[in-house]
């Protein structure tokens, strides 16, 4: 196991600096149009994997790097390019770390090159598991997976919402509920091959921000999907539901929710994507500030404006450190006592709300139009304290977490 380190390897820094060019030379140019189309940019998908940016051997490598830096610093540099688009190439990752986290060998090797297609016939997937009445509270989940012995076959209903790339995907991977007396402990995930019946696109949202990212209603109606479709196999999930529901029944001891673990390791990549974000809108107000005049000097001549240049990048500075503390730490086992996770997800999306609209505000009414990127920027930023546990609910589970208490 490498030792911990805040100096980037050779490797890593090679990387980074592709990376960074990708972000520079083709996401940064494209992100206006694919802002204001709305749209999917699937050519900047596919040049993302002619290179191979877009491929699941691209996220493995970066996800078994031993520092636990890979994926941070590759979210950072994707979504300094530009998040909708950035969000649009790394979409797919959510269902295949859906089904990396709980299916079984044949399901990774079946199932997750499916998601991404090849460079000449680039596909994605959807990770469905917010429902209208289900955001935050996901035990009050309603879409339901019904398992017909006879012909081996789960049979899906419901309506899920706010999927990435839902109904556009090949694969989506949808959380359905196999029982509902046990709450969140009766789920289980389902893939929904290419094509099947019954799985249709619903509303797609018009949004604020990240709007080259497609989101949308996902309905299933009688969806049946042949039993290897449970993610892990129908054997761990009797299993599973066995010992929950002795627990149920005993009032045993809570064992510690192996979701919550899943999130505390996944929310520090949504962290660093806010950091890139950040990172890019305070670039520009740095060099706006450099070289509006006004009253005859430099508006970073007055320390109104020089001052909260070094309070963005403070914080900038800061967000990255929680992040990259709460990578290490999931990628070397630590446990995470004080909600690491979940801190630094918080801290880095806020960061990017606040330095985002620091911004525009130093650019003036430049900041304020279509001209310059920082008003997207800011409009983008507005997703980090929302998706992926809002912030509301990370303050919740650190506060739980530390505390002990069953705070409300
Ligand atoms: C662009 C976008 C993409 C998304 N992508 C996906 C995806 O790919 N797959 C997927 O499954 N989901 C996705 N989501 C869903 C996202 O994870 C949810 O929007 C999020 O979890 C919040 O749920 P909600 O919108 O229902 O808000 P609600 O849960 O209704 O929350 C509303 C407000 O109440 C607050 N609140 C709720 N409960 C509490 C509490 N106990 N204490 C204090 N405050 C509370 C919240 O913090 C929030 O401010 C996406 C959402 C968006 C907007």
């Amino acid at each position: 196991m490498a030792e911990f380190t805040l100096e980037l390897n050779d490797d890593q820094k090679q990387v980074r600096d592709w990376l960074h060019g990708f972000a520079a030379d083709v996401i940064r140019p494209a992100a206006s149009e694919w802002d204001e189309r709305e749209e999917t940019p699937w050519p900047v998908i596919q040049e993302a994997a002619k290179v191979g940016i877009y491929s699941l051997d691209f996220y493995a490598q970066q996800f078994f790097d031993p520092t636990g830096l890979g994926i941070p610093m590759a979210m950072e540099e994707l979504f300094w390019g530009d998040a909708g688009i950035a969000l649009s190439i790394v979409g797919t990752g959510l269902a295949a770390v859906g089904v990396l986290a709980n299916g079984t060998e044949e399901q990774i090797g079946t199932w997750i090159p499916q998601m991404y297609g090849d460079a000449d016939d680039v596909k994605v997937a959807a990770f469905c598991s917010s429902e209208p009445d289900a955001g935050s509270d996901v035990a009050s989940m309603r879409t339901r997976a019904v398992y017909d012995q006879a012909k081996d076959e789960w049979v899906l209903n419901g309506t899920k919402t706010w999927a990435t790339n839902g109904g556009i995907a090949n694969v989506h991977v949808v959380v359905a509920v196999v029982d509902p007396e046990l709450g969140s402990k009766g789920h289980a995930s389902f893939i929904v091959p290419p094509n099947t019946p019954g799985l249709s696109q619903g509303q797609k949202f018009k949004k604020h921000g990240i709007r080259a990212s497609h989101t949308a209603e996902v309905v299933l109606e009688d969806v049946r999907v042949p039993g290897h479709c449970l993610l892990g196999g129908k054997d761990k999930l009797d299993q599973r539901l066995a010992r929950a529901r002795e627990r149920a029944a005993t009032g045993g001891e809570r064992v510690k929710n192996a979701a919550m673990a899943t999130f505390e390791a996944s929310r520090p990549a949504v962290g660093a994507m806010a950091v890139g974000t950040a990172r890019a809108a305070y670039e520009v107000a740095l060099d706006y500030a450099k070289t509006r005049t006004q009253f005859g000097r430099p508006i970073i001549d007055n320390q109104g404006i020089a001052f909260q240049l070094a309070d963005m990048r403070t914080r900038i500075d800061a967000a990255r450190l929680l992040v990259w503390r709460a990578s290490w730490m999931a990628t070397t086992g630590k446990p995470f006592e004080s909600a690491e996770g979940s801190m630094s997800k918080l801290y880095a999306s806020e960061t990017a709300k606040k330095v985002t609209a620091q911004a525009v505000q130093i650019l003036g009414g430049n900041g304020f139009t279509r001209e310059y990127p920082v008003e997207r920027m800011h409009r983008d930023a507005a997703i980090y304290t929302i998706f992926e546990g809002t912030s509301e609910i990370q303050r919740l589970v650190i506060a739980r977490t530390l505390s002990g208490m069953p705070i409300r």
